[in-house]
């Protein structure tokens, strides 16, 4: 068997930052991304912190709202609808999650759809399960993006996506079926989860447990993408995958970290940029 192939996603994405600075020079005015955080969730600061930086080095024009944790929901809310008549915003972002007293469904529905470069809202959802152009979530765009860059042909293979969350596993499943994969979606009620994967060509992996899939659930040379991030008690981040045994099993693998990660911020870059083209040709 040849030798597997480590899909880099920091290679990806730099590749892809070149070619987002292209479409930006054409614009009329820079990208717009107005970046909601509220309260101090140690995570929520450091992915906050790193996409204002990636917008930065794009020359984003950018709104950064630190709200308390203390925060109401009206006055939340108002923010969103604020930030929706922005005319110099393309696109909204609320950190996830939001402290428990706050409606989290409710807010993100108030994103106008076309500013929504998350691309959480029931309008965008929709558009992307009848195959429309929709803006689409970033981690399985981003998902995407690896698999093109590395020429790995999609037609016809079968996937299993472990995960079904509304962020990862089902628009997932839903471009891998746009790709014209055969999908098994797997969650925590399926029943041999174990079989689905021994039928995998490409397993996309959503759990956030670690050593989840192992060696013994590889068919040989399939795919295998993993998108968990879990951090053990040493400190060190792994996947759901247990990447030493499987490595050698597989045609190509993303590892953790390095992998999927980095393609989430670049695309939402890619969204913002969209969302910036769609209402600049309006
Ligand atoms: P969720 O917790 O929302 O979803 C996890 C999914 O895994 C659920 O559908 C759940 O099933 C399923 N599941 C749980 N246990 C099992 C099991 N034993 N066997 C099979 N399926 C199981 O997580 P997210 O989708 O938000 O995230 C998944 C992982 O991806 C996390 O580690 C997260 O940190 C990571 N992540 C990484 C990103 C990146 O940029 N790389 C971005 C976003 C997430 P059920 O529906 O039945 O509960």
């Amino acid at each position: 068997m040849p030798t597997p192939v480590r899909l880099s996603g920091i290679t990806v994405a730099r590749a892809h930052g070149a070619g987002l600075r292209e479409r930006i020079a054409k614009l009329d005015r820079a990208p717009g991304l107005a970046v909601v955080r509220v309260g101090e969730d140690p995570a929520s600061m450091v992915y906050v912190a790193k996409k204002g930086a990636r917008a930065d080095r794009l020359g984003f024009h950018q709104r950064s709202a630190l709200l308390p944790a203390t925060v109401d929901q009206a006055t939340l809310e108002a923010l969103v609808l604020e930030l929706n008549e922005d005319p110099l915003i393309d696109g909204i972002l609320v950190q996830l999650p939001l402290p428990k007293h706050l409606d989290e469904r409710r807010v993100l529905e108030l994103i106008c759809p076309d500013k929504d470069v998350d691309g959480f809202h029931a309008i965008n959802t929709g558009l992307l399960s009848q195959g429309r152009q929709a803006l689409v979530p970033c981690t399985p765009l981003g998902v995407m993006q690896i698999l093109r860059h590395a020429e790995i042909g999609l037609e016809g293979l079968h996937a299993v996506v472990v995960g079904r969350s509304n962020i990862v596993g089902r628009p997932m499943a839903m471009l891998l079926e746009q790709a014209n994969c055969t999908v098994t979606v797997c969650h925590s009620r399926t029943r041999n989860l174990d079989e689905h994967l021994r039928r995998a060509d490409i397993i996309v992996a959503a759990v956030g447990r670690p050593n989840t899939i192992r060696a013994e659930h590889i068919k040989a040379g399939a795919v295998v993408v993993d998108v968990g991030i879990n951090r053990l008690d040493d400190g060190s981040l792994v996947g759901d995958v247990a990447y030493d045994e499987v490595f050698p099993l597989c045609s190509a693998i993303t590892p953790v970290p390095g992998g999927v990660g980095p393609m989430t911020i670049s695309m939402l870059m890619e969204n913002t940029v969209t969302a910036a083209e769609r209402r600049q040709s309006r």
